[in-house]
């Protein structure tokens, strides 16, 4: 079911229990920053989910309020995961969904990262 990207941010959301460890995730990166696992349920050979440590409900939140060292080392992040999986010499997309329009259904900011095979046009047609 798709929710708000905005606050108040749900401690209860499935992410925030990977980040607390109560939740296993196939995990493919951490720093300080960030955290990057497989998606459970992958749309293409390659689906990583990075989320920040923080807590954040969305793209919207995540940009306006985290602090500058924060953004950037999130931003670092996702761009590190995707080269260290080999990604960038055949490409990759880069998603992140805010609110009910988007489908957003996990109210902590994450970006997707697919690859592995030619990704199409970058919308699909309306559910
Ligand atoms: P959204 O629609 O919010 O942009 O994407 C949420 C993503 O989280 C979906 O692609 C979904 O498959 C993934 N997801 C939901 N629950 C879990 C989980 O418990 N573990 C993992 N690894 N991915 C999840």
């Amino acid at each position: 079911m798709a929710v708000s990207g905005l606050p108040p941010y749900d401690d209860g959301n499935i992410f925030a229990r990977i980040l607390r460890g109560e939740i296993p995730c196939n995990k493919v990166h951490e720093d300080q920053w960030a955290l990057a696992f497989h998606d459970i349920n992958p749309q293409a050979p390659v689906h990583v989910l990075v989320i920040p440590k923080g807590r954040y409900c969305s793209f919207a939140d995540f940009s306006a309020n985290a602090g500058a060292e924060e953004i950037a080392g999130f931003t670092r992040a996702v761009g590190k995961v995707a080269k260290d999986l080999g990604l960038e010499e055949q490409g990759y997309r880069v998603l992140t969904n805010v609110g009910e329009h988007s489908g957003q259904e996990v109210p902590h900011f994450h970006v997707h990262l697919f690859a592995g095979r030619p990704l199409g046009r970058m919308l699909g047609r309306p559910a």
